[in-house]
């Protein structure tokens, strides 16, 4: 309202078998910020949040400080953030319930969604189901994220300043994240598991021209290596061909093979891209429809490209706006 005067209470929740205007399925920035908006427009949103193994608050649970998120200049611990997110959707009468969708029927309206022994009805689908980061999935992996381990370079690289680094991968994101990772880093040693990199000519010769940029072929890394404060200072790397293995000295590691969107809950219905990522209209009304009507998605489910949270927020925003205007416009 940006007035002195406080919103009123949110109304209490409608019984479990109401029809709801709007199910949101998937609790990270994008589905909390859609789960404000809608409840900011009288849509007394329901929230499916999730559980193990789909993360309540999403991929900033398991991430230390957040640096990048605007309104926190001296950063916010991502847990932190997103526990604020959920306190700001749960004030404005968002129903929460922490339990993972199994099923959604899309082939009519109101959609039946099903998670664990509840049924709910939803003339509209919010689907913010993010994407989870592929890791390499060596033995020691877990004790070195968050410790030196990062699979996120635009979120990270700048706490990395004056480092030798490693990046794993060979496709256009490792690309794209060595050579953003040499604004800070002294030296990037791109380590691949193949003799070619499977990267776009454009962005593997730009990394190539990069003199900061090294690379080390036919590699994979074996297990992290650690200082005595447990931090990483090194990787294990095994030559594929000759079977050799050497101590990597480097003061940070930026994990590149790619994202999995969350999609399975919709394969088969939903439209995807050819990295398996939910398609929306895009344009600049009703953009984030998908191609069934009154399912719309946000966040990482629809973005491989630019994956932050402030990003994943703002679709967030946008998906409840097309939802308001669209049960508006069908007559709701
Ligand atoms: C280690 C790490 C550090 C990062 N650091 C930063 C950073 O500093 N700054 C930044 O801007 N970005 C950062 N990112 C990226 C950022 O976390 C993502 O871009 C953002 O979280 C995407 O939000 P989202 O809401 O789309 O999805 P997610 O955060 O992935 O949330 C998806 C939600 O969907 C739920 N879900 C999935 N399936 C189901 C189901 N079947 N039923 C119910 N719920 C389900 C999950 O439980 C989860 O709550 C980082 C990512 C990682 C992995």
């Amino acid at each position: 309202m940006g007035q002195s005067a406080s919103s009123p209470a949110p109304l209490p929740f409608p019984p479990k078998d109401a029809v709801r205007d709007v199910i949101i399925v998937g609790s990270g920035p994008a589905g909390y910020t859609a789960a404000l908006y809608c409840a900011r427009a009288n849509l007394q949103p329901l929230m499916f949040e999730g559980d193990i193994p789909h993360i309540p608050g999403g991929q900033l649970m398991i991430t230390t400080e957040v640096e990048n998120y605007p309104g926190f200049p001296d950063g916010v611990a991502g847990p932190d953030l997103m526990e604020k997110l959920k306190a700001q959707a749960a004030r404005f009468g968002t129903e929460l319930v922490q339990k993972s969708v199994s099923r959604i029927d899309f082939s009519k309206r109101p959609f039946r969604v099903e998670a664990d022994d509840e049924v709910r009805f939803g003339k509209a689908i919010i689907v913010a189901t993010g994407a989870t980061a592929r890791w390499l999935g060596v033995d020691n992996e877990d004790e070195a994220r968050n410790r030196g381990a990062s699979a996120c370079a635009t979120c990270d690289g700048a706490l990395f300043r004056g480092r030798e680094l490693v990046v794993v991968g060979g496709g256009d994101t490792a690309m794209e994240e060595a050579t953003f990772l040499t604004r800070f880093a002294t030296k990037v040693t791109l380590v691949h598991r193949r003799d070619s990199l499977r990267a776009s000519k454009v962005m593997a010769d730009r990394a190539a021209k990069n003199p900061k940029i090294a690379f080390k072929w036919n590699s994979v890394v074996e297990k992290y290596l650690f200082d005595d404060k447990k931090y990483v200072n090194g990787v294990v790397l095994k030559d594929v061909k000759t079977g050799k293995t050497e101590n990597f000295p480097c003061g940070g590691v930026f994990v590149a093979i790619g994202h999995k969107p969350n999609t399975e809950l919709f394969h088969g219905v939903l439209d995807t891209d050819e990295n398996g990522y939910l398609k929306t209209k895009g344009g600049p009304k009703g953009a984030t429809m998908t191609n069934v009507t009154g399912v719309f998605a946000c966040g990482d489910v629809q973005d491989s490209y630019y994956r932050q949270a402030v990003t994943a927020a703002g679709s967030g925003c946008q998906a409840a706006i097309d939802v308001e205007r669209w049960l508006e416009a069908v007559g709701h």
